[in-house]
């Protein structure tokens, strides 16, 4: 079959046949209609310092996607073939203690599709049938295969009540636009979001109504928030940069006992002043991943109520021009990017 390989320790991605997976005793194999690139996936083909020290060579990448089951494992009794899904990238061992807690969401042994194994960039993708998700008759193909960083929008966006919260989102990549469309959508009062990147501005105001986008090289947040006619500072922060500088500015700007929930990835020893979190009493939560399977059960139900996730696909390329969707990607200036396998 045809897939996308990580085949060589230097920076790109390599379309190669490689042999089709099996199917094990629990598992089901999907064959892939969509997919789409993500941020992790552009740290791979840049072949970072985080992918030197945690992608394989050779392997099949990529965890975005969505596709139609053809064959399921002699155990499997809950997915037929002809399903249409998607699927939680993130397996998960049963036998820790969170996992034997219900809070799978934190396995210890968790090992992510397409990072640490066999990913979904490929005509097959076999997984186990535990985390496949069946896609409600709503959700279409495309917006199917953001399921997963919606799903990390999700996550972070539904940590805390929102309801008449002003919430700061700091980073308007795809994640934290799809974020801002939650917070609307769950009844907070301001959402203001900030990047330096003026295309993914413009992709954020377009996302939803009453986003108020705040470009940091050029205005200051203060002056925003005086100009609402903000008083002591935002009820929620997301930071979904991973710029140590914005998450800074997050701390300074909350109002004593706000609460913080950190998607983005920051580089490794990142210095940011503790003295906002101690004194004005922040609290300050992690997030990894989405929470399984509530947060999935949520995704297929604010689309239904009004979540128009598909507005963030900004580009769309058939997988023999994959170069061309991971040169935009890269680029800066795309929102989301959807490679078609059909
Ligand atoms: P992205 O890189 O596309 O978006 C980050 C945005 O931050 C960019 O648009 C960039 O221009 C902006 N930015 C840069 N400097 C800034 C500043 N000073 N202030 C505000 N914004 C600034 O990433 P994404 O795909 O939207 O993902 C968001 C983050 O979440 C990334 O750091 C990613 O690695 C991380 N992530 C974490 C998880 C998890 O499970 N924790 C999962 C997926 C992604
Ligand atoms: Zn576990």
């Amino acid at each position: 079959m045809k897939a996308l390989v990580k085949a060589k320790p230097e920076v790109g991605i390599w379309l190669e046949d490689v042999p089709e997976p099996t199917v094990g005793h629990n598992d089901v194999k999907i064959k892939i209609k969509k997919t789409a690139i993500c941020g992790t996936d552009i740290h791979i083909y840049n072949w970072d310092d985080w992918a030197k020290a945690t992608i394989p060579v050779p392997m099949v990448v990529g965890h975005e996607y969505m596709g139609e089951v053809v064959e399921v494992g002699e155990e499997v009794t809950t997915i037929k073939v002809g399903d249409r899904v998607s699927g939680e990238g993130h397996l998960v061992c049963g036998h820790c203690r969170n996992c034997l807690g219900g809070k799978i969401h934190l396995c210890k042994n968790t090992i992510g599709v397409g990072v640490n194994r066999t990913g979904a960039f490929a005509q097959y993708l076999v997984i186990p049938a535990y985390n496949v998700f069946k896609l409600p008759p709503h959700v279409g193909d495309e917006e199917a295969a953001i399921f997963d960083p919606f799903g990390n929008a999700a996550h972070t966006a539904l940590s805390f009540n929102m309801v008449g919260e002003d919430v700061l989102i700091t980073g308007a990549g795809p994640i934290g636009i799809m974020a801002a469309a939650i917070c609307r959508h769950v009844g907070a009062r301001f959402v203001v979001i900030t990047d330096v990147n003026e295309y993914r501005l413009e992709l954020a105001k377009n996302m939803a109504k009453n986003i108020r986008t705040v470009n940091v090289a050029k205005e200051k947040l203060e002056d925003v928030m005086a100009e609402l006619g903000m008083v002591e500072g935002f009820d929620v922060g997301l930071e979904m940069s991973g710029v140590p500088q914005a998450l800074e500015q997050m701390m300074k700007n909350m109002i004593n006992g706000g609460k913080i929930a950190l998607l983005g990835i920051p580089p490794n020893q990142s210095p940011f002043d503790l003295s906002h979190v101690i004194f004005k009493g922040l609290i300050m939560k992690g997030i990894y991943g989405r929470e399984m399977f509530e947060t999935w059960y949520k995704m297929g139900m604010m689309v239904q109520s009004g979540v128009d996730i598909g507005k963030i696909i900004t580009h769309r390329f058939h997988i023999d021009d994959f170069q061309q969707g991971f040169d935009v990607m890269r680029s800066g200036n795309s929102g989301k990017v959807i490679l078609n396998w059909e």
